[in-house]
Order: C-alpha cells, then sequence, then structure tokens
C-alpha cells in the first residue's frame, strides 16, 4: 500500500483577507511531485470556500463570491494576540471551522506523515494552530514544515511552530531537502524520486472544486527589488516551455472545464519574444475562450503596443501594473524598474489595444521606510492623470531583503524578533504620524476611483 501524506494548507489569521485567486501554488507542487514519488496525497485546505459541512459547525452565510472567482472567505472573529493588542481592528481566522478541520483530518486512513505549508510570515498563528491540532488528532505522526515563512523566519519557525522539523530550503523544481526530511522520520518514496520526469503540474485536482487556476509559467524575478523576496525564496529567474504552459492550460480547460487563469509570475512579461507571446498566440490558435488575471503586478517596461495588443485579444482581463510609485528618485533607489515616461506609456498602449483605463489598476506601495506622505499623494494625482485605478498596497518588511536593515532601524516595533509586527496593516515602518494620514490617502484613491 501507498504511504500516504497528509498536505494542509493553514488558516490566515490577520485583520482582513480577500480571495485574489489565492490557492497554495507550492503546496499543490509538493503534492503533484510527490504523487509522482508514489505516495498517496491527501490535501486538506483550510481555506476551501466551498467546503461542505461548514452549516454543522458554523452559522456563517456562504462566503459572497464576485466576478472570475475571486471573493470573501470564511471569517471568524478571533481575539488578538498580545503583541497586536493595541490595534483597534477586529482580528480573524479565515478559512474553515476548526472542527471541521479536524474532522477532515480524521477521514483520512493511517497517514504516515503531515506536511504544512506556510506563506506570510504573520499568519504564523494560522499555521502553529493547524500544526498543533493534527498533532492532537495524530499524536506522535511526524510534522513538517515548509513554506516562504518556513523560509523567511526559519529560526522563529524552529522555536514556535510546534513543527518536528522546519524545511527551509529547496524550490519547486528541487523537493530534495522535503525528501531528505521525510527519510528522517524513516519515509521512503515507493517510486524514488529519480522517476520523475521534470517538475510535475500543481495537483490542483486534489482540490475540491475549483472556480480558476493560477499558473506559473515562470520562478523568480531577474529584477532586484529592495523591498522584495522573490530573489531570496527563488534566487534564479527560469522560465518554462511555452508548449508545456499551453498544455497545461488546455489540460485544465479541457477537464475541468476552467476558463479562469491566474499568473502567478513574477516576471510574466520578461523575454516575451521567446516566452509569453508564443504562450498566448499558441492559446489563441486553439480557439479556447479563456480569461486571464494578473493579481502580481505586470512590469510596466515590457508593455510595448505588440504585448499590449496580445494582452487584449488573448483575453486578459484584469491588469495590475507594478507602478509603486510616481518618484523617481525612489525608483533609482529602490528598484530601478520604472524609468521617466514608462508607465504613461504602458497605459496608453494598453488603451490603444482595447482595455478601459479605469480596468488597469496601478499598484501604489506605502509605508516604505523613509518615505513620506506626500510622495505617496503625488503619486496617486499621476495615477488620476492616467485615468487608471490605484491600489495602495502597504509595505510589509520582509527579512533576508536589502531593505530589512532600514525597516528594523526605522521601525517602533521589533520587527526582527516578532514576525506579527511584519503585518503590512501596521504600516510597521512608518511612525504615528505618518499613520494617522492613511485614511485621508484611502479618501483621495476613493475619490479618484468615482471620478476614473
Ligand atoms: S519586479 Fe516584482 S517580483 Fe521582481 S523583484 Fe521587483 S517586486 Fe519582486
Amino acid at each position: 500500500m501507498k504511504p500516504t501524506l497528509i498536505l494542509i494548507n493553514p488558516w490566515i489569521y490577520d485583520f482582513a483577507a480577500y480571495d485574489m485567486w489565492s490557492k497554495p501554488l507550492g503546496l499543490l507542487y509538493v503534492a503533484g511531485f510527490l504523487r509522482e514519488c508514489g505516495f498517496d496525497i491527501q490535501v486538506v485546505d483550510c481555506m476551501d470556500v466551498h467546503a461542505t459541512g461548514m452549516k454543522e459547525f458554523s452559522s456563517q452565510a456562504h462566503p459572497v463570491r464576485r466576478l472570475y472567482g475571486t471573493g470573501k472567505f470564511w471569517r471568524k472573529e478571533i481575539p488578538k494576540p498580545a503583541p497586536l493588542a493595541h490595534i483597534n481592528r477586529t482580528y480573524s481566522r479565515y478559512g474553515i471551522a476548526k472542527q471541521l478541520f479536524i474532522q477532515k483530518l480524521l477521514k483520512i486512513e493511517d497517514p504516515s506523515a503531515i506536511l504544512v505549508t506556510s506563506l506570510m510570515t504573520y499568519w504564523y498563528p494560522g499555521v502553529r494552530e493547524a500544526i498543533n491540532l493534527a498533532k492532537e488528532t495524530y499524536p506522535g505522526l511526524p510534522v513538517i514544515l515548509g513554506g516562504a515563512y518556513a523560509r523567511l523566519c526559519k529560526e522563529h519557525a524552529v522555536m514556535s511552530s510546534c513543527a518536528d522539523c522546519v524545511v527551509s530550503e529547496g524550490t519547486i523544481h528541487d523537493q530534495g531537502p522535503l525528501l531528505e526530511a521525510l527519510k528522517q522520520f524513516g519515509i521512503y518514496a515507493p517510486k524514488g524520486c529519480h522517476s520523475v520526469d521534470g517538475t510535475p503540474w500543481p495537483a490542483f485536482d486534489l482540490l475540491r472544486k475549483l472556480d480558476y487556476i493560477c499558473i506559473a509559467t515562470s520562478t523568480g524575478c531577474p529584477y532586484r527589488c529592495h523591498y522584495c523576496g522573490s530573489r531570496f525564496l527563488n534566487p534564479t529567474f527560469t522560465q518554462r516551455k511555452p508548449s508545456e504552459v499551453i498544455e497545461e492550460i488546455r489540460y485544465w480547460n479541457e477537464k475541468f472545464g476552467i476558463k479562469d487563469f491566474a499568473f502567478y509570475d513574477d516576471a510574466l512579461l520578461v523575454d516575451s519574444g521567446s516566452h509569453i507571446k508564443i504562450v498566448l498566440n499558441g492559446l489563441m490558435e486553439s480557439g479556447l475562450s479563456l480569461r486571464f488575471h494578473t493579481p502580481n503586478a505586470l512590469h510596466v517596461r515590457e508593455i510595448s503596443q505588440e504585448i499590449a495588443g496580445l494582452l487584449y485579444r488573448s483575453g486578459f482581463r484584469t491588469i495590475r501594473l507594478g507602478l509603486e510609485t510616481a518618484d523617481i528618485g525612489l525608483h533609482n533607489d529602490l528598484d530601478r524598474k520604472v524609468s521617466d515616461g514608462e508607465f504613461e506609456r504602458a497605459v496608453r498602449n494598453l488603451t490603444n489595444a482595447g482595455f478601459d483605463s479605469r480596468d488597469i489598476g496601478s499598484y501604489i506601495l506605502m509605508g516604505l521606510p523613509g518615505q513620506s506622505v506626500e510622495s505617496v499623494v503625488n503619486t496617486l494625482n499621476f495615477v488620476a492623470d492616467t485615468g487608471t485605478s490605484p491600489y495602495l498596497a502597504e509595505y510589509s518588511p520582509l527579512p533576508h531583503t536589502p531593505l530589512w536593515q532600514k525597516a528594523i532601524a526605522c521601525s517602533n516595533y521589533d520587527i526582527a524578533a516578532e514576525p506579527l509586527f511584519h503585518n503590512n496593516s501596521l504600516l510597521p515602518c512608518w511612525d504615528e504620524e505618518k499613520r494617522l494620514q492613511v485614511q485621508e490617502l484611502k479618501r483621495i484613491v476613493r475619490e479618484i476611483r468615482t471620478a476614473c
């Protein structure tokens, strides 16, 4: 009999959370790989918005779902952890009821180990809760933790997560560290990992109901933005073969009827001639009617007239541009990804191609160390002039990024010791005077969107 592994996508514990094509892609890649190695894989998704059985444990109405598979999560208000007690906002556990989680675990017969993923560093209370409940349900079963929190805050995860083993290395193309961790507990791949050819597709079919699929056509990013963890998490930028991406998208469409695809790439449009142009042209030739979304921002520099036309014709519906700031000096210091005039040119190309400027979202970073409120206001005004919709993205300080030491130096919070203080809702690298002006910034955003 194949050894069974339980893979858990834990809860989000936060002040706010919204399903913008949120799926545990890394965990599903692990699931696909381990299945090819011969394991029986059972996924328990705490964030399953379609979970049946919630009525038994919760009086909540089904979470409201919106366009293209986005929407709200199940939510239960819970007490704030002590370090966040001073924040005057509601704190919640997003995801299914704890009792349902335990029920799902108990239905799995004779598991050999439990693997838990993690994402944002400040969501670790949800990770710890999942691990503790899994250990109570299956005492003595090894629990292995991986994912972004485990990698970015390894020491904290070792001390605080309650996992038996923390895997802080490896990528979706290299699952060697995870296999080594399993071996420590006497668990070996039935077929051996050498039987696996390339990187198997993420095992979305193990989720209960699919509204959309998340696709990564590449890993890593050639840019080196000082505030971003992409380089640490995926040091090398690699693009998949276009033919393989086309094959995967066609598979999910033909077998599961999926029409909405969210690209998870950090750099979707880079080297477009040998990559995304081939993918999109290939998909158009196959005559499929698909919708594409880019919750991760697109690089404005890469949006030529030709690319804009291709995005429009191939079915891109949700376009998000990584502007971050209109302050070119700040760009030169922090990311070098937007030069003078490039944003306006990208918007012009997109609107010439047929996109309505109101449907183009521009991400604006707020709360960077040393950034003034005035700089954010100037950026908002700049975006308003282009007719696109501004989206404020609060800066979350990340260990192992070039900006980390500066973030520690300017934060009133002990972000080095407590990942809960990385929470972007706190704007941990702004002082109180700046934080008090955030409501006004949000008001300006609403005003611009209404005027669009
Ligand atoms: S371009 Fe985006 S993904 Fe790449 S390093 Fe910068 S912020 Fe990160």
